[in-house]
């Protein structure tokens, strides 16, 4: 028997392990709700509904295949010993996986008893990343060609199903969150499903994507320009050659329009940098729990002050597009990467919180959460690589340029919807004057629970005390020779 074991790969196309299964006789595929894996920190409603989404459609496709999908719910090893009870020889095939310590565990468990059971498993490469991997000087070369290489024929239709075995581990219907105790995933959330994940791409390609590049970051327009795939992507309902494919190819040959052909520029670019940072985790699974450049550990507190880290995750911190950034993101499961960036660097340098006391909390948020991502960009935006610039950003700032005229604000924080426009930015800073004639209403929006101009400073002065020391140098080049991005043009912005 041939089992297809379904991960972060929810999808037939381009697919490895169901193309290769198929062309044997017997082949089931099966998806392992792993008690385990749903009880870890950094798994939530979100992605938990948007997988459920994938495998009912998933289910359809595989059906008019004769592939049977069955559903577990049990640890894998536990899983496997039921199946090579039942069928004696059994085949496993998975794509790899890059996800933090516990799934490299349970890795290791599954080869473990692939190996005393005689039981042959073979792995599939993504192409984000480089498994065996030696070092980041040839990386961008082999990324290359690893995402250009010929994508996987849809697997063959099986002469009849086989027939689904019953054990107790199995059920019918994949559980909802609520029945696995994660609870209600985000009331505006990104379905999912692989129609869902191919409307977005075709949007993105014919119209949405033709001000990508000017739009992405403003959080006005970037819920509509920006392509929306990362939660395809990272469950594989999309595959990143599929992706990069087209991308390119409309790039080179569909696109007239200068500015539109940039834009998939950006968004080319951006691919790239996926396969980058999920690199980082691949060759180094200590970066889950541990700063990148050691002289960072013990910077911050290992647990800040509660109430600032509850007024952040709750949209009260009394600065308006922060909260409004919070708040979106609670009822949407996304935001955009400069606005993540923006709310990263308000917990991490504003109110002085460990990334690692805020990193489980917003994957949970993030119906895109890729692991190997997720941790690089936190520590670069708490400051903590010793390779990338240390960006503070001025919240105030971002909200002129970015929402100038409060439209984002007003939708997420309506409390301050009779606010004049001038001072939507800083409701705080009306002259006593007009606040007399107008006679304001803030609705209980509270007053910023700190000073961002006198905590900008300190905390830039804490970071680069450590930075410019020789000893921090010397241990910045061992990281960047490691992690760091050999691209010039990349390596100021993203390490
Ligand atoms: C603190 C923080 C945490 C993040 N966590 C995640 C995460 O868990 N999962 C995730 O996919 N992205 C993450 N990002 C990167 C980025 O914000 C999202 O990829 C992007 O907002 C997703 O929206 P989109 O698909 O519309 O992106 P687009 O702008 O349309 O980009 C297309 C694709 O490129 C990739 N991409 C875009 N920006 C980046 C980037 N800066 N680094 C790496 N890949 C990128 C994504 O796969 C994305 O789907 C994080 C950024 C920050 C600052």
């Amino acid at each position: 028997m041939h089992l297809v074991w379904l991960k972060r790969d929810l999808r037939i196309e381009d697919h490895g392990p169901l193309f290769r299964a198929s062309l044997t006789e017997k082949m089931m595929a099966m998806y392992i709700f792993e008690p385990k894996r749903m009880a870890q920190p950094d798994y939530g409603a979100n992605h938990h509904a948007f997988i459920v989404d994938s495998l009912r459609e998933l289910q359809q496709e595989l059906v008019s295949l004769n592939i049977p999908l069955l559903y577990f719910v049990g640890e894998v090893v536990e899983v496997l010993s039921t199946l090579k009870s039942r069928y004696k020889t059994i085949h496993l095939h998975s794509h790899m996986e890059v996800g933090g310590g516990w799934t490299y565990d349970r890795d290791k468990q599954v080869k473990r008893w692939c190996q005393q059971q005689g039981v042959e498993w073979i792995e599939y490469p993504i192409f984000e990343v480089l498994r065996p991997y030696q070092n980041r000087d040839q990386w961008a070369t082999r990324w290359r060609e690893g995402v250009d290489k010929a994508r996987f024929p849809t697997p063959h239709k099986q002469s009849r199903p086989v027939e689904p075995p019953s054990f107790p581990t199995m059920t019918v219907e994949p559980p909802s969150s609520q029945q696995v105790g994660l609870g209600e995933p985000a009331p505006q959330r990104q379905q999912g499903g692989r129609s869902q994940g191919i409307a977005l791409w075709q949007s993105f390609l014919a119209e949405r994507g033709k001000n990508y590049r000017k739009e992405m970051s403003s959080p006005v327009t970037a819920f509509d320009a920006c392509s929306r795939l990362s939660p395809h992507l990272a469950w594989g309902t999309l595959s990143i050659r599929e992706v990069y494919r087209v991308a390119t190819h409309a790039q080179s040959t569909l696109v007239s329009a200068k500015h539109h052909r940039r834009s998939l520029d950006s968004f080319i670019s951006r691919l790239h940098w996926r396969g980058h940072f999920m690199q980082k985790l691949e060759d180094q699974v200590e970066i889950e729990n541990h700063c990148f450049h050691p002289l960072f550990e013990g910077l911050r507190p290992q647990k800040g002050n509660r109430d600032y880290l509850e007024a952040w995750k709750e949209g009260r911190t009394g600065v308006p597009i922060v909260d409004a950034c919070m708040r979106a993101l609670v009822a949407t499961g996304w935001l955009n990467f400069r606005m993540r960036a923006m709310v990263v660097s308000f917990a991490c340098y504003n109110l002085w919180l460990d990334w690692r006391e805020i990193r489980d909390w917003l994957a949970c948020q993030f119906t895109d959460y890729e692991p190997g991502i997720h941790i690089s960009q936190l520590q670069m935006q708490a400051g903590v690589t010793g390779i990338n610039a240390i960006r503070v950003y001025n919240p105030y700032k971002q909200s002129v340029d970015l929402d100038p005229e409060g439209v984002f604000i007003m939708r997420w924080v309506p409390e301050l919807c009779s606010i004049p426009k001038e001072y939507i930015h800083q409701p705080f800073e009306v002259p006593p004057l007009i606040e007399l004639m107008l006679n304001l209403d803030r609705g209980g929006y509270p007053q910023p629970i700190v000073d961002v101009e006198q905590t900008s400073k300190q905390a830039k002065e804490r970071v680069f005390a450590i930075k410019q020391s020789l000893e921090a140098k010397v241990l910045s080049q061992q990281v960047f020779q490691r992690h760091g991005s050999r691209r010039k043009r990349h390596s100021k912005l993203e390490g």
